[in-house]
């Protein structure tokens, strides 16, 4: 689920995440695990904590403390790569004052140049693709002198009916689905996570109904293209309404939706289903129809903004944020220019953009990089000054407004204050200390705003 704010480039190659498994007894083997990459990589993280803790492991929040330490890696731009592997070289060290520690690296990048990855981490016991998670007890026990590998996809494998070790909190993200067939040609998820397959919409609604038992007021649903979900004859929009009609639950959103896959009865759930929050996160990538050909994204600009038009009219209040590269191969300044334009015609709330990265195994991967690093700087930066001020002026006008707030807790900042999200997952910030418990749903009149957060009082 992306934030709302403009310039994420860099916190989506973050480190995202750590382990928190059930404490573990004395004598049990600790595991100490770090998430790289997107929310589908937290939650794959989480899948593997509870693979972990029923195979009898306890979790740690320092590798010095770690009898086995694991990488989520991500693989979708060089930059988070080459953190992964100066990060490995790291924990190389650490492992060399304890040989008797076992080094794994999990996820997208053990999928994605697996021989050269070991080649240039040479210590490293154990690598795991992302279907293979259910052996990980299996593996670490095996890696010996030479490392355990298991990469191999599946057609299959969704994880149904193993429930992920949730962050306590009021959401919690919940995948529907894995994988994806749409090939983009400048996408790398196709050949690290595998051909798309959907989770049987009933083991989603009975994790879901043990959520609501469990506290949870929010559930994010997940999959990398989520509304091209399918189970049987469940479509996206018949899922949407069984889980909205689970009691205890209040707020759904789901990401990310492919614009192709937007249909129009998911439209009209979203429209008609007051737990479904009217916000979008609608990838666009790029506004010029000749790179969105060159993409293979499967749209134009006029059937984006179409399509942008009739969920603007069926969802009063939408708010819409998005994915945007710059510098694609053979991206002109004109096609450029075209991309400020619909930023423009659009009005996002926020975008997350990204410099093109070339990535091996793609489609687009033999084209090569045709804008220097410095031009994709300089677009990047022309992007993100216009969407600050964009997200600033439609921030602005929510002044002297009031909404529903989501209680989550005391604000990172601010002494004294605390934070939740409106229907559209703005961050809201308001005086209070913990008189207000988590959970609970306020009225917020907005007093102020930033292009990134707002702030107002209760009322
Ligand atoms: N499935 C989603 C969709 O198609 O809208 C996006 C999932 S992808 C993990 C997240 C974003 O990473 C993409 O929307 C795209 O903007 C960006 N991305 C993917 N491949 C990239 C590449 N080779 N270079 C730069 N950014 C890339
Ligand atoms: Fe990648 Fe395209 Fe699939 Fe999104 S839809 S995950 S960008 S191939």
């Amino acid at each position: 689920m992306a934030d709302t704010g403009v310039n994420k480039q860099q916190s989506r190659s973050e480190a995202v995440g750590r382990a928190k498994v059930a404490v573990a007894g004395g004598g049990r083997a600790r595991v100490y695990l770090e998430t790289y990459g997107c929310q589908m990589n937290i939650a794959d993280s989480q899948l593997v904590n509870a693979v972990l803790r029923r195979a009898g492991y306890g979790s740690v929040d320092k590798p010095e403390e770690a009898d086995v330490i694991l990488i989520n890696t991500c693989a979708i731009r060089e930059h988070a790569e080459e953190r992964v592997i100066g990060r490995l070289s790291d924990l190389a060290r650490l492992k060399h004052s304890r040989p008797e520690v076992k080094l794994g690296l999990l996820g997208c990048m053990a999928q994605h140049n697996r021989a050269s990855l070991i080649a240039k981490a040479p210590w490293l016991d154990l690598v795991a693709g992302p279907d293979t998670y259910r052996r990980l007890p299996e593996l670490i026990g095996r890696s010996g002198y030479d490392p355990a590998v298991d990469v191999r996809l599946s057609r299959e494998e969704t994880y149904a009916g193993l429930s992920p070790d949730y962050e306590a909190g009021v959401r919690a993200y919940v995948t529907i689905m894995r994988g994806c067939d749409k090939f983009c040609a400048f996408c790398v998820v196709p050949y690290v996570r595998g051909r798309e397959r959907s989770v049987p919409a009933e083991n989603i609604v009975r994790e879901v109904e043990a959520l609501a038992a469990r506290g949870f007021k929010e559930i994010v649903l997940l999959g990398q293209t989520v509304n091209a979900y399918r189970a049987g004859d469940v479509d996206f929009a018949a899922l949407l309404r069984n889980v909205a009609a689970v009691e205890g639950i209040e707020r759904i959103r789901f990401t990310s939706p492919h614009p192709s896959d937007m249909s129009t009865p998911a439209i009209e759930v979203m429209a008609s289903e007051p737990k479904i929050q009217p916000y979008l996160h609608l990838p666009v990538q790029s506004g010029s129809d000749r790179l969105l050909a060159a993409m293979e994204r499967g749209y134009t600009v006029r059937g984006y903004l179409d399509l942008v038009g009739r969920l603007r009219s069926a969802i009063p209040g939408l708010a819409l944020s998005t994915d945007i590269i710059v510098g694609f191969h053979g991206e002109t300044k004109n096609d450029f220019q075209a991309t400020l334009d619909l930023m423009r015609t659009v009005r996002y709330d926020s975008a997350f953009s990204f410099k093109y990265s070339v990535r091996e195994h793609t489609r687009a991967y033999r084209l090569g990089d045709s804008v220097s690093e410095e031009e994709k700087g300089r677009r990047l930066s022309e992007l993100i000054a216009m969407q600050e001020k964009i997200s600033l002026e439609r921030n602005r006008e929510l002044i002297g407004q009031t909404f529903p707030v989501l209680v989550e807790g005391p604000a990172r900042r601010g002494e004294g204050r605390m934070m939740g999200k409106t229907p559209q997952f703005k961050t809201v910030t308001f005086p209070g200390h913990d008189n207000i418990a988590t959970g609970t749903t306020i009225n917020a009149r907005i007093d102020a705003a930033t292009g990134h957060s707002l702030s107002g009082v209760t009322v």
